[in-house]
This record gives structure tokens, C-alpha cells and sequence, in this order.
């Protein structure tokens, strides 16, 4: 049957055959190619009597395997269970434990350690011993037939991803095949330029916007280079978005910049996408500011704010791109917000956008009821979110589940505001505001005035626990190459006499680095740690 995520892979394979979906290394796979592998993997776990309802873990770097073990596990009727590939052996057991997974597909170098899990069937890319399976040989065992799986969108889990961690430890998301479907949908029809929309009999049709060729991913055109983690939510939303669409996607999984744009001009790419955390690199690049980059239409970013002065760089660096910023969470598959609005096709610098088609976006106060006590324009409050994304809840942890889903609205967590026109800016994560004798103050606030500091490259600020008053701001700064006289006193001042005694910050603090996920969140509970 035509549903479920592997019907995204379906229906590409039939339409851009033999265009190249992935590049990694020199080594290339058409959609046909991965279509025929994706298949003959699920046959192969079917074989095995893997199917539906069993998690297929995967522990691996952005690689060919990766998309061919993912659509193949669903095909199969499987869930996938992504992992951070960098995790250490024993919180890797930990998580694989956590959701029952029965097979992992992974990569030489773990695979030993994996003896302790209770793992049913290792399956690696480059075996290195004698107990996993050989990945490559599994696939090319099994015959190219698509095995016959009724799949039931709405109930049948699609994915377990596990949140970021940045907070705390990650928890296992749960994700049906209408979730991951939906998501992808929503974006690839914005990305493209379409608009959708219901008409009266419920048929879903698409319109085209604006000049159709100043939209990055048009379909079937689009050429990328992909860099996001494909374990994390907003690496697997590209991964279906890329395939949705037709784009071609060279992987890189390691981050030299210099290299980065180097493939970037060779290929001619047409729209990149990341962290806000890769552009500040890119922009730190001597290359990225000489070559030759006009075939980019479009850039966008996500999983982390973008600081106005960065976005403004980026701006003044593709003046005819269309520049997006989204805001989303595991929690809702990957995306809740685009901006520009997927309406109009306005763009409004600082907001993340309004909420995506069949999603709905409530301000609600903390711990308030978002069906009541919706907040009006431009008053701060959680951001709920409703709409075909949002998870099933998390794996099994029942009380954490009914603390944030409620009647279908998800508490995201999120400090935001909506302006008169329904379009969203996140204010902050509510477990980074610092209460200071009941004020709030949004650490976010502080950074976007550090970074307009000469000589501040980039800055986080955290909270120091004070007795009686509550928490002091602490900024941790990474000087630019050139700022060596730049002192704490004169980053203190510069910030200071533009905000209110209650926000003032008490100290800055210079460091090589700040610290930051896989998927480019800046990690704070390590800043916290720092300042103990
Ligand atoms: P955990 O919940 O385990 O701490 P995490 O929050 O990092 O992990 P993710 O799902 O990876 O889990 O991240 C979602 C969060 O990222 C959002 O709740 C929000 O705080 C932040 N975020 C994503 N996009 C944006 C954006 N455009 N602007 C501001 N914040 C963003």
C-alpha cells in the first residue's frame, strides 16, 4: 500500500530515477539505486523476521548507509531508532535499551562493544569481527522486491528520535508514519514554492507562489550539501525533505568549511541549510566570502536562534536568496514555524516565521490551558503547538508525557510572542530564563547585544545561583581573532547601559569556545557546570 514515510522514497524513485539522490566520498546513489537497496534491505530484515512494531537502531555518521537503512527499516514496517553516533559505549546501551531496540545497524567501531547490549542482530558497514553482519552483503543478498507490509499511518511508529539532551538527559520522542509524513509535506510543498490548501471536498492542492524560480527547491532541481546530523530531528526532516523534492544531497561529515565551500561552488548548489552555528563558521571563512556561490536561491536555518547580526551578514552576503529560519523540536517531528510566511511569502527578521500549513500556535502563560487562555499579541508565554506533527508522546515515561501533551497541544517549553499578523519569535527556553528578584530575564536578550560588542565572535550567558536574589547573568565570550585588548569591563559596560539594572550582567568570562551539541545548540547545563 502507498502510505507511510516509504511512500516519500516511492514516489521519488518513479520520478527522478536516475538522478543523483546522495553523494558521500566520491561514491554516488541515484534515487532508483536507493529505492532497489531500500527494498532489499527491508526484505532482508523481513527475513529475518524483523517487521512491525521492532526497532532498528541507527548508530552511524551521515553516510550512503544511512538513508538506505532508514527507508529500508520502514518498509520493512519497522521504527527507526536514530543514535547519536558519538555517544560513549555505555550511554549507547543505555539508549539502545531504552527503546527495545532488536537490531542496530552501525559501523565497525562499536560494534564490539555492542556485545553487551541486548541487541538481537548487528549489522555493520565495515565489519571488523565476526559476530555482526556485513551491511553490504546483507543488501545485496536479499531480492529487490518491496515486501508486502500493510502499514497503518496513524498508529504504526515511524521513528523513536530522542530529543537533544540540551537540557537534560534526551528522551525517546514517538513519531508515527503520519507524523513524519505530514512534516515532511508541509515543508517540501513551502520549499518549493507551493502553497497548499484544502478545498471543499478535503482535496489538498498546490499552489505556486512568487516567481517560481527564486524558490530554492524547486522540484527535482534542487542540489544541496548536507551537514546535519542525520540522527537528530532536524537532520532526518531534511532527509525526507530532500527526497520529497528531488534534491540532489553531497554529504559531508566532517565540518572543514573551507572544503564546504569549495563543493558548494563546484556543484553549483542551490540552497544550503544548517544550525545557525555552521553559518557563523562559514562566515568566519575567507572562501565563503570570494566564491563563487550565485547558483544559492536559498539558505535556511534551525534547531537554534539566529542571531540578528548573523542573519544580517547572511543577507548582505546573498542579497537574492530567500533566507529561512524555522523553529521546531523532536517533539513536533522536526518543524513547527517557517519564515518567510508560507502564506504571503513575507519575511520578517527576528521571528521565526508563522506556523506551518494545518498547524496551529497558541501563547499560552505557563502551565495554562491552551484551549482558555491564549495570550494576546505580543504578550510572552509558552508556545503550544497543534497540528499532524506532534509526537504520540515519550517512550515509556507516562508522567512526562501528560505534562506536556495535552487534548493534542504540545507545551513546548519555549518562551515566545506572536505579533499581530499570527508570525512567532521564540524569546527563550523557559529552563534558561533566569528569575532575578522575579524578574525575567531572557539570557537571549543579553547575546544578541553581546554579539553587537566589536570583537565578540559569539556568547552565551547562564545564570550564577545568588542567594536571596535569585540568578546573576554570567557571559562566557569567544573573542575574534583580532580583539585581544578586548576587556570583561568594557563587554560589561557596552551591554550594561543598554538594559535595566534587573538585567545587568555581573560578569564575562573569556573562553576558547562555547560548547555545543551535535546539532549546534549551544550546551549551557556544561557553561552551568563551569561557573559551579
Ligand atoms: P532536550 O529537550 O532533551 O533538552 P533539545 O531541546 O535540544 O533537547 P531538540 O528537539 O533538538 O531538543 O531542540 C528543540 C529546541 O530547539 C526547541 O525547543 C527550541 O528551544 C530550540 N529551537 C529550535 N529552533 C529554534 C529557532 N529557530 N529559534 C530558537 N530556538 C530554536
Amino acid at each position: 500500500p502507498d502510505v507511510g514515510v516509504g511512500s516519500i522514497l516511492a514516489g521519488a524513485a518513479a520520478r527522478y530515477r536516475d538522478r543523483v539522490a546522495f553523494r558521500h566520498r566520491g561514491e554516488e546513489l541515484t534515487f532508483a539505486e536507493l529505492w532497489e537497496a531500500a527494498c532489499r534491505f527491508a526484505t532482508a530484515l523481513a527475513h529475518r523476521g524483523v517487521g512491525r512494531g521492532d526497532v532498528v537502531a541507527l548508530h552511524l555518521p551521515n553516510c550512503l548507509a544511512f538513508p538506505i537503512a532508514y527507508y529500508g527499516t520502514l518498509l520493512a514496517g519497522g521504527t527507526v531508532g536514530p543514535t547519536n553516533p558519538l555517544l560513549p559505549p555505555r550511554a549507547l546501551a543505555e539508549q539502545l535499551a531504552d527503546c527495545d531496540a532488536r537490531v542496530v545497524v552501525t559501523h565497525g567501531g562499536v560494534a564490539e562493544s555492542l556485545r553487551e547490549a541486548d541487541v538481537e542482530i548487528v549489522v555493520t558497514v565495515d565489519p571488523r569481527d565476526s559476530v555482526s553482519l556485513d551491511f553490504h552483503q546483507v543488501v545485496a543478498a536479499a531480492p529487490p522486491t518491496r515486501p508486502d507490509v500493510e502499514i497503518d499511518p496513524q498508529a504504526d511508529l515511524a521513528h523513536i528520535g530522542y530529543t537533544g539532551g540540551t537540557t537534560g538527559r534526551s528522551k525517546g520522542v514517538l513519531l508515527t508514519h503520519r507524523n513524519v509524513v505530514a512534516n515532511a509535506l508541509q515543508y517540501a510543498c513551502w520549499g518549493s514554492g507551493g502553497v497548499p490548501s484544502l478545498d471543499d471536498s478535503g482535496e489538498v492542492t498546490v499552489t505556486q507562489i512568487g516567481d517560481e524560480t527564486e524558490w530554492p527547491s524547486r522540484l527535482g532541481t534542487g542540489v544541496t550539501l548536507n551537514l546535519t546530523p542525520w540522527f537528530h530531528a532536524m537532520g532526518l526532516g531534511g532527509l525526507n525533505i530532500g527526497v520529497l523534492s528531488g534534491t540532489s544531497v553531497t554529504v559531508h561529515d566532517r565540518f572543514v568549511p573551507r572544503d564546504f565551500v569549495a563543493d558548494a561552488e563546484r556543484l553549483r548548489v542551490t540552497s544550503l541549510s544548517g544550525a545557525p552555528a555552521l553559518y557563523a563558521a562559514l562566515l568566519r571563512c575567507e572562501e565563503f566570502h570570494t566564491a563563487d556561490l550565485s547558483s544559492v536561491r536559498g539558505l535556511s536555518s534551525g534547531a537554534a536562534p539566529m542571531p540578528r547580526s548573523r542573519g544580517e551578514a547572511l543577507a548582505a552576503r546573498f542579497p537574492d536568496a530567500v533566507i529561512t529560519e524555522g523553529y521546531g523540536l523532536t517533539e513536533a517531528t522536526m518543524g513547527v514555524t517557517t519564515n518567510p510566511s508560507w502564506r504571503s511569502g513575507t519575511r520578517k527578521v527576528g521571528t521565526v516565521g508563522v506556523p506551518l500549513f494545518d498547524t496551529e500556535v497558541r501563547i499560552v502563560p505557563v502551565g495554562g490551558d491552551p484551549e482558555r487562555d491564549a495570550l494576546p499579541p505580543h504578550t510572552p508565554g509558552e508556545v503550544c503547538v497543534r497540528g499532524p506533527q506532534v509526537m504520540q508522546g515519550y517512550h515509556d515515561r507516562p508522567e512526562e508525557t501528560a505534562a506536556v501533551l495535552d487534548r493534542g497541544w504540545l507545551r513546548t517549553g519555549d518562551i515566545g510572542v506572536v505579533d499581530d499578523e499570527g508570525f512567532v519569535s521564540i524569546v527563550d527556553r523557559e529552563k534558561d530564563v533566569l528569575l532575578y528578584k522575579g524578574y525575567n530575564v531572557y539570557p537571549r536578550e543579553l547575546e544578541e547585544l553581546l554579539l553587537t560588542v566589536p570583537g565578540v565572535a559569539s556568547a552565551a550567558v547562564v545564570g550564577r545561583p545568588a542567594a536571596d536574589v535569585g540568578e546573576l547573568p554570567v557571559a562566557f565570550v569567544v573573542r575574534s581573532g583580532d580583539a585581544d585588548a578586548l576587556t570583561a569591563e568594557a563587554i560589561l559596560t557596552a551591554v550594561n547601559e543598554q538594559v535595566p539594572p534587573a538585567k545587568r550582567l555581573r560578569e564575562a568570562h573569556f573562553v576558547d569556545v562555547i560548547p555545543v551539541s551535535a546539532a549546534g545548540k549551544v550546551l549551557k547545563r556544561e557553561l552551568r557546570d563551569r561557573l559551579r
